[in-house]
C-alpha cells in the first residue's frame, strides 16, 4: 500500500526537485534565500561530475574525488531537505511523486531534472556488449575491466594477438575523444611500466566517427586539430564508418569491416531518463520532454524541467545541446521564474547564454572555443580546461586531491590506484527491508550498564565501494 510521505508542513509553498544533478542543484542554491520549502530527490546520495567520468574509467582519478554526497551539499541550505529515492511516477491530478520505496511525496512546483541515460539507437547488441560512461558505476566498471585484460594477456600474451588488447570506443563527440586520448595515454605510459613485459605497441585503440570530423561542434580548425593529435599519439580514427553491431568479442561496421573487440565503449549520445516515459507528457528527439520558452510543460503551469530531460530550444527553435552549462543556466532561471510568480510578476524567456566550449585530447592537449571568436588549442587550452575544471568541481578536499593527483600525473605519470573492483564479496550483505515495528511491540531490554557493546566489523574500504556500484546491470562474460 501506498504510504504518504509527508515533510514537516510550513506554511511555504514546496518546491520538489527530481536529480541532484547540475540542473537540479543550481536550482536549489538559486533559492536559498526564498521563502520556499525544496526538497531535492535523488537515486543517489551524491553527485556526480560527469565531464570527468573519462579520468576515473582510465585510473586518472579515484571515484569519490569526482562525487560529493548531496546532503552535504545542501547542508548550509536551511530551506532545502534531501530525500534518497527513485521517482517512478507522478500523480498530476493529486501533485504527488511516488518514490520507488512506495512512499510519496506532494509539491507546489515540480522540477524534472532526471538527467539522461545512454541512447543505444536501436544498434544491435550496443547495450548488451558495451560499455558506458554515464555514471560512476560506468567508470568504475569499465577501469575494472581494462585493468582485468591486462591482466590476463600478462598471463597468456597470446590473447593479445586474437585481439584482448583491441579498445573500440564508438562517437567521435567530446567523450570518445577524451577517452580515446586518456586510455592510450594510460596504455603508452602507466602500463608501459606496470606491464614491463608486454608488447604494448599491440595494444589498438580505434575511434569510430559517423561523421566526416571528431567533435563536430566545434570549429573546423578545432576538429582537425583533435584529430591530428590523436592520431600522432596512436589512436586508429575511422571517419565515415557506422557501426551496426556489436558482439560480445567483435564490432560490425556498415563498409563490411569488422575489428576484435572484448571492449567497445560507447559514447554516441544520450536519451532523456527513464522517467520521462512514464509520465503521459509530450517528449521529442531522444525522448526529451516538450517544454515552452519558461521551461514548463504545456498545459502544466506548475511542472518545469530542465537539463539534460528537457526538449529546451533556442530562439530559432533548435535544440538546446545536452550541456552541464546549460543545466545549471536553466536551473538559475526556473528558480527566478518560480520567485517571479510567487510575487505576482510575469515569468521571462529562457535565453542560454554560450560560455564556450572545451575538450581534452590526451595529456597536454586540449581545444578551447569562447565567444568572441577566442579558440585555442595545445597545452595552454589544457592549462585552462584544468583550471575552469577545478574551479567547478564540488567540495573543497576533492579540488585538493585532483589537484594534487593533476600535478603528480603531470610531472611523474602517476596514475591512481588501478584497483579492480569487481569481484564478488565473500560475505553478501543481508539487506532486510526495514519494517515500522507494530505498536504494542514489547522493546527489548536496554543493555545492562555493564555490557560492552561490540562494535561493527569495520568494512573493507573496497567493500565500502562495491556497496555504491549496482552491480545488477551490464553483468557482463568474461573474456
Ligand atoms: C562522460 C560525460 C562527459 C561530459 N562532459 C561534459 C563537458 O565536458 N561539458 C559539459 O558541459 N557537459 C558535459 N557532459 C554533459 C553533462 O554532464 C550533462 O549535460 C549534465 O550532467 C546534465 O545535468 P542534469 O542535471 O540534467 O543531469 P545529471 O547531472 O545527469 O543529474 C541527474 C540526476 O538525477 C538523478 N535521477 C535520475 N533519475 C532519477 C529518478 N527517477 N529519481 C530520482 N533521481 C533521479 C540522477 O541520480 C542524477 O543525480 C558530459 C556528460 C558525460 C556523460
Amino acid at each position: 500500500m501506498t504510504q504518504i510521505h509527508t515533510p514537516p508542513q510550513t506554511k511555504h509553498k514546496r518546491v520538489v526537485i527530481i536529480g541532484g544533478g547540475f540542473a537540479g542543484l543550481s536550482l536549489a542554491r538559486e533559492l536559498r534565500k526564498q521563502p520556499i520549502e525544496v526538497v531535492l530527490v535523488d537515486k543517489n546520495n551524491y553527485h556526480t561530475f560527469q565531464p570527468l567520468l573519462y579520468q576515473v574509467a582510465t585510473a586518472g582519478l579515484e571515484p569519490e574525488e569526482i562525487t560529493y554526497p548531496l546532503r552535504s551539499i545542501v547542508q548550509g541550505q536551511k530551506n532545502v531537505r534531501f530525500r534518497l529515492g527513485e521517482v517512478k511516477r507522478v500523480d498530476w491530478k493529486q501533485k504527488r511523486v511516488y518514490l520507488a520505496d512506495d512512499q510519496s511525496l506532494s509539491y507546489d512546483y515540480l522540477i524534472l531534472a532526471a538527467g539522461a541515460t545512454p541512447n543505444y539507437f536501436n544498434i544491435e547488441g550496443a547495450a548488451e556488449n558495451s560499455y558506458t560512461l554515464k555514471s560512476l558505476s560506468d567508470a568504475i566498471r569499465l577501469r575494472s575491466h581494462i585493468l582485468q585484460l591486462f591482466e590476463k594477456a600478462d598471463q597468456d600474451p597470446s590473447l593479445i594477438k586474437k585481439g584482448i588488447l583491441n579498445f573500440v570506443i564508438v562517437g567521435g563527440g567530446p567523450t570518445g575523444v577524451e577517452m580515446a586520448g586518456a586510455l592510450t595515454e594510460l596504455i603508452q605510459h602507466t602500463f608501459k611500466r606496470d606491464y614491463p613485459h608486454l608488447p604494448l605497441d599491440k595494444a589498438k585503440v580505434v575511434l569510430i566517427e559517423a561523421g566526416d570530423s571528431l567533435i563536430s561542434m566545434f570549429k573546423e580548425e578545432s576538429s582537425a586539430h583533435a584529430l591530428e593529435r590523436l592520431q600522432e599519439s596512436g589512436v586508429h580514427v575511422a571517419l565515415g564508418e557506422r557501426v551496426v553491431r556489436i558482439s560480445d568479442n567483435a564490432v560490425y561496421l556498415n563498409s563490411k569491416k569488422m575489428i576484435y573487440s572484448t571492449t567497445t565503449i560507447w559514447a554516441v549520445g544520450v536519451k532523456a531518463a527513464p522517467l520521462a516515459d512514464a509520465l503521459s507528457v509530450e517528449q521529442t528527439r531522444g525522448g526529451r520532454i516538450t517544454v515552452d520558452f519558461n521551461l514548463r510543460i504545456p498545459g502544466r503551469p506548475n511542472t518545469f524541467v530542465i537539463g539534460d530531460m528537457a526538449a529546451a530550444m533556442d530562439k530559432q527553435g533548435n535544440l538546446l545541446p545536452q550541456l552541464a552549462s546549460v543545466a545549471q543556466q536553466a536551473g538559475k532561471h526556473v528558480a527566478k521564474q518560480i520567485t517571479r510568480e510567487l510575487d505576482g510578476e510575469e515569468l521571462q524567456s529562457f535565453v542560454f547564454k554560450n560560455p564556450g566550449q572545451m575538450a581534452t585530447i590526451g595529456r597536454h592537449a586540449a581545444v578551447a572555443e569562447f565567444p568572441g571568436d577566442i579558440r585555442f588549442a595545445g597545452t595552454f587550452a589544457w592549462f585552462t580546461w584544468l583550471v575552469l575544471h577545478l574551479a567547478v568541481l564540488f567540495g573543497f578536499k576533492n579540488r585538493m586531491h585532483v589537484l594534487i593527483s593533476w600535478i603528480c600525473s603531470y610531472f611523474s605519470n602517476c596514475r591512481g590506484a588501478r584497483l579492480i573492483l569487481n569481484e564478488p564479496s565473500s560475505t553478501p550483505a543481508k539487506t532486510k527491508p526495514y519494517r515500522i515495528p507494530k505498536e504494542g511491540i514489547k522493546q527489548k531490554e536496554p543493555l545492562r550498564p555493564n555490557v560492552q557493546r561490540v562494535a561493527p566489523p569495520q568494512m573493507d574500504p573496497l567493500e565500502r565501494i562495491h556497496a555504491i556500484i549496482d552491480r545488477s546491470e551490464h553483468v557482463r562474460r568474461p573474456f
